[in-house]
């Protein structure tokens, strides 16, 4: 069955002139039809957001909070429904489906809390020197204006949900832009808000086409711009409005360091089944996948059988089967681009370990070994279900190997050692470093971005509310 999708113009529904068909990436199956708005359109809806910055900042936190509230609620109730069909827009496995519409739950239900407790304020004595006698400051966080959320294909509810829950728990206007793969999972978080009172031009979800994105990003009503997606399109953005409040949530090529502390069979074959999954899930389309496996040599032979008999035993195929582990990517071509880096590894001497075949969009889930430092698959991200396999000496040229790489997202290191803890906290440039487990874990409150290439800024409810926001401090005079 497919369906027509309108957009979501100032909390209501509107449809274009033209449309584009979204398909599903496995079968090729239309999953359904989406309305693009016109020029008029789109300036309507910044014209609203606009317009209505003020009364929406002042709406009081209960009315935000109880609309956070609706969202979690629907959420729930129509999770197998929504989970569906993110599975079928982007091919993702079923199972992962349904955890990303858990994930949504969570940060629409973070943002609630946070709506009621957000004040950003503090009070500060001035008459520590003798011009402040009399006076007291006090400060607090109003919306820089309305934001501009830009979203990428691989999460699309989840990380639409990170650019919209927090716009309204600080009370700032939202145009969400989905990906063009995958915007009807963000129409139907659409249908949702459209079910709450938030004041209409406080909301939009625009389904604008890439060639029209400049004039919206350039669009001086929107001072804020919440990107996620590829380094490329998210510096070219940045630097086409310096004066502009942009965060950028862009890729990795994450790594999991195991050390030689973590080597009886019980934490060789943890390390080796969640590196596996976490190499593997979402084909390998997460920012923080693992990409790299970085073992000490003391462990390293043992280690790397388990983790290809994990790797192969990942199950591929039919997203829309609840056992299936690893779906295709997005489309054929990215699956192409994936296989032609493979090769390239392979003719320049890489050991193929498994995998390495590709079928229509769907590529096999593939370990590498001797990966020669030069070639594509060392320097940049996949974004595929790929992973290589590097022998390293002690800790030291572990974190030397992790920090060699452009990208900082996030790292993993398999260690019991707290000392080794700590000293992979102050090491790593990383914005994130998950002991005991692969650089894949987020929780959707934590502080959540990238260091170098990897972005500008922090995600995660609090974070990115502080970042919608800016600090105001209000002098009081004569006390
Ligand atoms: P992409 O950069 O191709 O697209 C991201 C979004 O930008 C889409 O909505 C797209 O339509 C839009 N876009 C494209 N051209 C534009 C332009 N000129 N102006 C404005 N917007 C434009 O990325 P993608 O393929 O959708 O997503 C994959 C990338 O996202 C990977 O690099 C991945 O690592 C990254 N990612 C990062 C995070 C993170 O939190 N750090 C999370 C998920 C994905």
């Amino acid at each position: 069955m497919t369906s027509t999708h309108a957009f979501w113009l100032a909390g209501r529904q509107a449809t274009g002139e033209d449309s584009f068909d979204v398909t599903n990436p496995w079968d090729g199956r239309l999953v359904g039809t989406v309305s693009v708005p016109t020029d008029a359109q789109i300036e309507e809806a910044v014209a609203a957001a606009h317009a209505v910055r003020e009364e929406f900042a002042a709406t009081p936190a209960h009315v935000r909070a109880a609309a956070l509230d609706h969202v979690v609620r629907r959420l729930v109730e129509r999770t197998e429904e929504i989970a569906q069909l993110i599975s079928a827009e982007n091919g993702k496995p079923i199972k992962w489906a349904r955890g990303e519409v858990g994930r949504a739950v969570s940060v629409f239900r973070f943002a609630a809390e946070e709506a009621r407790r957000f004040n950003g304020g503090d009070a500060q004595r001035l008459d520590t020197d003798a011009g402040g006698t009399g006076r007291l400051g006090l400060t607090r966080r109003f919306p820089r204006g309305a934001v501009l959320g830009i979203a990428p294909f691989n999460f699309p509810l989840n990380l639409s949900a990170h650019k919209v829950a927090p716009a309204i728990a600080v009370g700032a206007p939202i145009i969400l832009k989905p990906a063009p793969a995958t915007p009807i999972s963000s129409l139907i978080l659409g249908e949702l808000l459209a079910e709450t009172d938030l004041p209409a031009g406080s909301w939009s979800v625009l389904t604008v086409p890439n060639d029209r994105m400049p004039a919206l990003v350039q669009d001086e009503r929107l001072p804020v711009i919440s990107f996620t997606g590829s380094g490329p399109v998210g510096y070219s953005i940045m630097e086409s409005v310096p004066r502009k409040h942009c965060t950028l949530e862009l890729g990795g090529n994450g790594a999991a360091v195991v050390l030689g502390d973590y080597a009886s069979e019980k934490d060789l074959d943890w390390a080796a089944t969640r590196i596996a999954t976490f190499s593997n899930y979402q084909g390998g389309q997460s920012c923080i996948s693992v990409q790299r496996v970085i073992a000490d040599a003391s462990v390293y032979d043992r280690l790397v059988p388990k983790i290809v008999a994990a790797v192969e035993a990942q199950v591929t195929g039919d997203p829309s089967d609840a056992t299936t582990d690893v779906g295709p990517l997005v489309n054929e071509d990215a699956a192409k681009r994936v296989e032609s880096w493979v090769d390239e590894a392979v003719q320049a001497g890489a050991q193929l370990l498994t995998g390495g075949k590709r079928d229509g969009a769907t590529y096999a889930p593939t370990v590498l070994a001797e990966l020669p430092d030069n070639v594509t698959l060392s320097c940049e991200e996949v974004f595929g279900p790929v992973l290589s396999v590097q022998k390293v000496d002690g800790e030291a040229e572990a974190f030397a190997a992790v920090n060699s790489s452009k990208y900082g997202l996030q790292a993993g290191v398999f260690t019991h050692d707290l000392q080794t803890a700590f000293r992979a906290h102050r090491a790593l440039e990383v914005g994130g470093v998950i002991i005991g487990d692969v650089p894949s874990y987020r929780a959707d409150q934590m502080p959540y971005g990238g260091a170098k290439q990897s972005g500008v800024g922090r995600e995660g409810v609090r974070y990115a509310m502080d970042d919608y926001t800016y600090e105001r401090v209000l002098v009081l005079t004569g006390l």
